[in-house]
């Protein structure tokens, strides 16, 4: 096989590689902050790969945007106004939209290029870029929490790139002391946790970030995405006073469509497994 006919994405100290067969490559650009690939392929539909590392794709994005939005969103007693720190693409935003107590989603991505060009090659995901109660900020989501005014949120969803270049500081308790303040009384801190396979330290470190930075409830959950390494991946959702509330029946008769998420992987996502258990003791 010609291995330029494969996009091949290697994780740097887990002796890992992810490869998927690629049709052609649709498009490459450097913009002020990341370099962009865009890839048809044989059989995931497009790929988005930023800095040489993958992000979307067509056929397997939906296991993150369900897990890192609904997951949150059915636990708040009642969200109304969400921010989403990164989430370019639009497919988070397009998830939060589904429901019908939110009356604003703020997305807050620092790369107007990662937008547009989902708008061309992920046309579904930005299919309510255009819905009224959304709106799209192009600038840096570490200035955006340093400048929000307290109480002014009910839940914020970090869906980032990996905590190096831009996103770094996206992952720290000075970043989560912001989130803290900005936070309404019921607020959630909802953050993509990476592998917990591969990248327990970080879980680990995230979570007492968070604990040291006021919030009083922890859950991290987990959920298959074979594009990533590992092909496991995890959310941390951290809450100001509880995450106690879940609302169930309203999960289990939620008024929208999802691929993934329904109210028993809801709750079996929450399970902990043993080694998981063991080191975040
Ligand atoms: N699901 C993906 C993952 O886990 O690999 C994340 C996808 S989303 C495209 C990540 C976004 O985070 C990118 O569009 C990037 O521009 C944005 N980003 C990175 N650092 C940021 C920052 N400091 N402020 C706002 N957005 C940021």
């Amino acid at each position: 096989m010609n291995p330029s006919e494969w996009f091949t994405e290697e994780h740097s100290g887990a002796g890992s590689a992810f490869s998927l067969k690629i049709k052609r490559k649709l498009h490459e650009e450097q913009s002020p902050f990341q370099h962009h690939e865009i890839y048809e392929t044989e059989t995931f539909g497009n790929l988005m790969i930023l800095d040489g590392c993958t992000m979307v794709s067509t056929r397997d994005n939906f296991l993150y945007h369900e897990m890192i939005s609904h997951p949150a969103l059915f636990t708040h007693p009642n969200p109304k106004k969400v921010w989403i720190i990164g989430g370019g693409d639009c497919g988070t935003l397009r998830e939060v939209l589904k429901h019908p107590t939110v009356e604003e989603a703020v997305q807050i991505d620092i790369d107007e290029r990662v937008t547009r060009l989902a708008e061309i090659y992920f046309p579904e995901l930005c299919e309510s870029n255009n819905n009224p109660r959304a709106d799209l900020k192009f600038i840096d989501g570490i200035k955006w929490i340093k400048d929000a005014a307290p109480n002014s949120v009910d839940i914020i969803i970090v869906d980032s790139t990996d905590p190096v270049g831009p996103a770094e500081g996206l992952f720290n308790e000075a970043f989560y002391r912001g989130c803290f303040a900005a936070l309404s009384e019921n607020g959630m801190l909802v953050q993509q946790s990476e592998s917990p396979l591969l990248h327990l330290e970080l879980i680990k470190d995230m979570r007492n970030a968070m604990k040291s930075s006021g919030f009083a409830a922890l859950q991290t959950l987990y959920f298959p995405q074979c594009i990533y390494p590992s092909g496991w991946w995890s959310a941390t959702i951290a809450g100001k006073t509880s995450l106690n509330g879940f609302r169930e029946q309203d999960s289990a008769n939620k008024l929208f469509d999802t691929l993934y998420y329904n109210v028993d992987i809801h709750k079996g996502a929450l399970a902990q497994p043993e080694f998981v258990k063991k080191a975040l003791r």
